[in-house]
């Protein structure tokens, strides 16, 4: 990504110590979101890093629809969303997985991925990777080709990427 990019992320996340739980170090995007020309020049700028490479953005539930809708917007492409468990209606495919602590559940209507599709799948904060790696999964489930897992901010230390092996993993800022 463009420096511009990492340091405009750089200079709008706010740090907040043992949220949600203690000893976790909370990633706060809403600053970042509360700027309007900070977010205009995030959008904008993801949006020019994939042009032409994606057909769609997945955004998954809740802070990568904050971003995933933008950015599809801006290019002219479709959005899926990709939920929680039990909040799409109709018919869905799932997955399961592992949280750090506990479990989790992810859903998508099929219909919304056009079979063989370029996806670019969007969240704002990769940790242990659990939710990503499901994401991909669901897209490939659905026939879409999984071209990248699109990151503001990693945490490296989570080594998130090892449940992400093979996959392209591009985060705008690592910690
Ligand atoms: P993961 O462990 O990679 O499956 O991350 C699960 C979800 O938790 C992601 O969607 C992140 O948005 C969120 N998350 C995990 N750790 C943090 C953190 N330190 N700060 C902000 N969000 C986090």
């Amino acid at each position: 990504f463009p420096d511009s990019l990492v340091n405009l992320v750089r200079g709008h996340i706010r740090d907040i110590p043992d949220f949600p739980s203690p000893g976790i170090l909370f990633r706060d995007i809403t600053p970042l979101l509360a700027d309007g020309p900070a977010l205009q020049a995030l959008v904008d700028g993801l949006a020019e890093v994939y042009r032409g490479r994606i057909d769609a953005v997945a955004g998954i539930e809740s802070r990568g629809f904050i971003l995933a809708a933008p950015i599809a917007a801006t290019l002219g492409i479709g959005m899926i969303t990709i939920r929680k468990a039990g909040r799409l209606p109709g018919p869905v495919i799932g997955v399961d997985y592992s949280l750090e602590y506990g479990q989790a559940r992810i859903e998508l209507h099929p219909e919304t991925v056009v079979t063989d599709s370029r996806v670019l799948v969007v969240d704002d904060v990769l940790a242990t990777g659990g939710t990503a790696a499901a994401a991909a999964s669901l897209i490939e489930e659905a026939g879409g080709e999984v071209v990248a897992l699109g990151m503001l901010l990693e945490l490296g230390f989570l080594q998130g990427r090892a449940a992400l092996t093979g996959r392209q993993v591009d985060s705008v800022l690592v910690y």
